[in-house]
């Protein structure tokens, strides 16, 4: 059944992106997004995609830096009205131009302006992780139904050509019947000082930051929910990078049909690899959930053939995501990765840190 209901919804995502598809009339003006945290991430990697979108819009920027948000706010021709900082965010309510507020901020502060968004009148996408605890993510969904607007979570390999492919020959039998998946995620954390090794700001360490891309593989890849988890954690409390939160953790994930999955995220090396082991062959991606530049291949067991995906609908991951969330918002319909899928999520994670902790089992 939740293979049934992935299915239709990756099919979906096609269909509410497919160009020149009837989901959207050539009057429909693109929907306005607000970025709020012109960081990395925010201002490198997701304004610049604005130019690859059919449906979307930059329409504000907020940021702690005014000089900055009005540099960029002149470089895409936004006027001053167009800038918020956090503390007047609130009047965002009063912008008709920004139909979409995009937090792009540290995980700890997902949660504040998802609902501060909402409650200003505005629907939300929310950058990974989702926040930084369960009852955060429940506090998100409840203040976007009250508001009733749209919550998707930033889950933008949904949307990137390798990761659906990879996905759509899982789900037609092309390696069999998959027995197991080892997705790996890591990089190498070198400045002590960032955010993400503070956990009132990140929630945990890499399992907030990459091990998130390895439980999403290992979920849309197998279409199943797991039904427990077993994780154990290696991290070197001496060094100084690691004083708050994890390094390395490996957690195992075990599905109904019997398959399962071995996961891994970590600080202290670079890693991004996603290998589904099926009864007749593999499907393996490396590197898999780049921002560009994945690899696939296919064998009966190693890489024999390499598969060059179909162009995905959108121009790139990013704009597909941009553009579902505005469809959605449009069509009044849930986002693919909604804020129920990453509440899925957080409560995995949670139950992940309990079993290193506890070293043991957790049933899910
Ligand atoms: P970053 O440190 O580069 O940017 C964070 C932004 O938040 C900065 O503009 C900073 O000024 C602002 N900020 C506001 N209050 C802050 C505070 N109290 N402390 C620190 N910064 C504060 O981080 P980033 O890499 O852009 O990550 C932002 C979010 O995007 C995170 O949730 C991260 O997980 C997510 N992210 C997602 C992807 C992806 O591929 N989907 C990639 C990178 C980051």
């Amino acid at each position: 059944m939740e293979i049934g209901r992935r299915d239709i919804l990756l099919g979906s995502a096609a269909l509410l992106l497919a160009p020149g598809g009837s989901a959207c009339a050539a009057t429909d003006r693109p929907l306005g997004y607000a970025i709020v945290g012109l960081g990395y991430y925010g201002l490198n990697v997701i304004i610049p995609q604005f130019v690859n979108c059919t449906h979307s819009r930059l329409a504000a920027v907020v940021s702690g830096d005014r000089a900055k948000a009005q540099r960029v706010a002149r470089e895409h021709g936004l006027s001053d009205k167009a800038i918020y900082s956090y503390a007047d965010f609130d009047t965002i309510r009063d912008n008709p131009d920004v139909d979409i507020v995009y937090v792009c901020l540290p995980n700890g502060m997902h949660a504040e302006y998802t609902i501060r968004a909402a409650r200003a009148g505005k629907h939300v996408l929310c950058e990974k992780p989702m926040a930084i605890s369960v009852a955060e993510c429940e506090a998100m969904i409840a203040a976007c139904r009250k508001a009733d607007r749209k919550l998707m979570i930033g889950y933008r390999c949904h949307f990137e050509a390798h990761n659906l492919e990879a996905m759509r020959l899982a789900r037609s039998g092309a390696a069999g019947k998959i027995r197991y998946v080892r997705s790996e995620h890591g990089f190498v954390q070198r400045d002590p000082t960032k955010w993400r090794l503070k956990r009132a700001l990140s929630g945990g360490g890499s399992l907030m930051d990459m091990g998130i891309y390895s439980l999403q593989a290992a979920r849309y890849m197998t279409g199943e929910e797991p039904v427990a988890v077993t994780a154990r954690e290696s991290t070197d409390r001496r060094d100084p990078r690691f004083t708050e939160v994890e390094d390395m953790i490996d957690w195992t994930l075990e599905f109904p049909s019997g398959a399962m999955a071995g996961c891994l995220s970590m600080y202290s090396a670079n890693q991004n690899r996603i290998l589904l082991m099926g009864d007749t062959g593999r499907i393996e991606l490396e590197p898999a959930t780049r921002y560009d530049g994945n690899e696939m291949w296919t064998g009966k067991d190693g890489r024999e053939r390499k598969i060059v995906p179909p162009p995905g609908p959108a121009k790139t991951q990013f704009a597909g995501q941009l553009d579902h969330m505005a469809q959605s918002v449009r069509r009044g319909q849930e986002p693919i990765v909604s804020g129920e899928e990453g509440l899925r999520d957080m409560r995995i994670v949670e139950a992940i840190y309990r079993s290193a902790r506890e070293g043991r089992t957790i049933r899910l």
